[in-house]
C-alpha cells in the first residue's frame, strides 16, 4: 500500500493522495505542525509518488524512481534543510544518510543553522532549466529558518513557479514564515500522533517491547522523533531516577538532600522535566490500580512495573492523588520560570510525603 511508512497523519494523506489521483497538485505546499509528527517522512514519500512510475498506488516503493528518492539520488529531487555557511559535502550526505535510515530523525548536526540565500539562489538556477528525468520537487524544511533574503528569494520562485516543479515546505513555526510565502502555498496542518500510534510504531520499526513502547509513547506528547530519542540508554536512567524519587519521597530529609543533590549533579532542566512528568505517569497508574474497578487497571502505563505498583500502593490506606497531581504539574510550570531546582525538588518530596496516608 502507498504511503504505509507513515505513522498516522491519514488528514494529510487523503489530501496528498487526492490531488495525486486527480492530477492536481499544486506548486507549493506548506506542512505545518509539531515536531516529530511525520512531515517530513511524508514529504520523502510524497516526492517518491510524484515520480513514481508505477500506474497506480504511488508511491510503489519498488521502481527505480522511488528508490532513488528515497537514496537522495534522484537527480530532479533535491531536499533542503538548515546548515552552516560553510558545511561541507560529507556533512551534508551524513544529515541524508540519518534520514534514509529513518526519515523520523533527521541528524542535526548544528546548534541553530540557517536555510542560505546560496541555497535558494542555487534553486532558482536550477528551477530555470528543463528536469532531468521527470518532475522537479523541492523539500525545504526548517523553511522558518530561511534568512530575509532567502525567504525573499524563494518568493520569486513561488511568485512564477516554473512547470513541473512542486515545492514542500516544511515548517513547525508558522509564525516566523513571511506571509506572502504562506499566502502562496496549499497548507496543509499535521497533528500531534495519538499515544496508540506511536506504540505501534515503535512496535513494528523499532522493535521495541510493546510495555516500553506504551510507556514511551505516554511521555513523547505525541512526537514520535521525541520517543525516538527516548529509545537511548538515557531514558532508562532517567526512568530510575523517577523511581529513585519515589522510593526516597518515603524516607527521612536525609536520603532526600542525597537524591536531589545527585540529580542536580549530573542532569539538566530537561531531565528533571521529564522525571517529574514520569511521577505523574507513576501516580496516575497508581490511581488506577488502586481503583475497586479491576477494568481501570487496563490504563496502566507502567506494565513492566507491576510488581513495584503493587508494592507502593499497598503501603498505603490513602494516598491523595488531586494533591500530587496539582503539586507535579505546578513544578513543571515552575520550572519553566527558572525557580531554583534544588529547593523546588526537595519541597517536592516534602509535599509528596504529606499526601501518603501509611497504613497502620
Ligand atoms: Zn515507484
Amino acid at each position: 500500500m502507498s504511503f504505509d511508512k507513515i505513522i498516522g497523519q491519514q488528514r494529510p494523506i487523503e489530501i496528498l493522495q487526492r490531488a495525486l489521483e486527480h492530477r492536481r497538485v499544486p506548486h507549493a505546499y506548506l506542512f505545518n505542525g509539531p515536531e516529530g509528527v511525520g512531515k517530513e517522512a511524508l514529504a520523502i514519500e510524497f516526492a517518491k509518488a510524484l515520480n513514481c512510475s508505477a500506474s497506480q498506488q504511488r508511491p510503489c516503493n519498488s521502481c527505480s524512481n522511488c528508490a532513488r528518492t528515497g537514496r537522495f539520488e534522484y537527480p530532479d529531487f533535491q531536499f533542503i534543510f538548515p546548515a552552516p555557511k560553510a558545511v561541507t559535502v560529507q556533512d551534508e550526505r551524513q544529515v541524508l544518510d540519518s534520514l534514509v535510515k529513518n526519515p523520523y530523525a533527521r541528524k542535526k548536526l548544528w546548534a541553530s543553522p540557517t536555510v542560505s540565500i546560496d541555497k535558494i539562489r542555487e534553486l532558482r538556477r536550477t528551477s530555470m532549466i528543463k528536469p532531468m528525468e521527470g518532475k522537479r520537487v523541492v523539500v525545504i524544511t526548517e523553511a522558518h529558518s530561511m534568512t530575509t533574503d532567502a525567504a525573499n528569494s524563494l518568493l520569486k520562485i513561488l511568485e512564477e513557479p516554473p512547470e513541473a516543479m512542486h515545492i514542500i515546505l516544511i515548517t513547525s513555526k508558522i509564525n516566523a514564515l513571511l506571509p506572502t510565502i504562506i499566502s502562496r502555498c496549499q497548507e496543509i496542518r499535521f497533528s500531534a500522533l495519538a499515544d496508540d500510534d506511536i506504540k505501534q510504531g515503535l512496535i513494528d520499526k523499532e522493535g521495541i517491547e510493546p510495555d516500553k513502547a506504551g510507556v514511551i509513547a505516554r511521555i513523547s506528547q505525541g512526537s514520535y522523533g521525541r520517543a525516538l530519542q527516548c529509545l537511548d540508554e538515557e531514558f532508562e536512567n532517567t526512568r530510575n531516577l523517577a523511581m529513585d524519587f519515589i522510593r526516597v519521597s518515603l524516607k527521612a530529609p536525609s536520603a532526600q538532600f542525597e537524591l536531589v543533590d545527585r540529580i542536580l549533579a549530573d542532569y539538566d532542566k530537561k531531565t528533571v522535566k521529564e522525571i517529574i512528568n514520569l511521577l505523574l505517569i507513576w501516580f496516575r497508574d497508581s490511581m488506577n490500580y488502586m481503583q475497586a474497578n479491576p477494568e481501570m487497571q487496563k490504563y496502566i502505563v507502567n506494565r513492566d512495573k507491576m510488581e513495584l505498583l503493587q508494592k507502593f500502593t499497598n503501603a498505603f490506606s490513602k494516598i491523595e492523588f488531586e494533591k500530587i497531581f496539582q503539586r507535579l504539574e505546578n513544578s513543571i510550570q515552575l520550572l519553566d520560570k527558572n525557580v531554583q531546582m534544588n529547593i523546588l525538588l526537595f519541597v517536592l518530596l516534602i509535599k509528596l510525603q504529606e499526601c501518603y496516608l501509611v497504613k497502620r
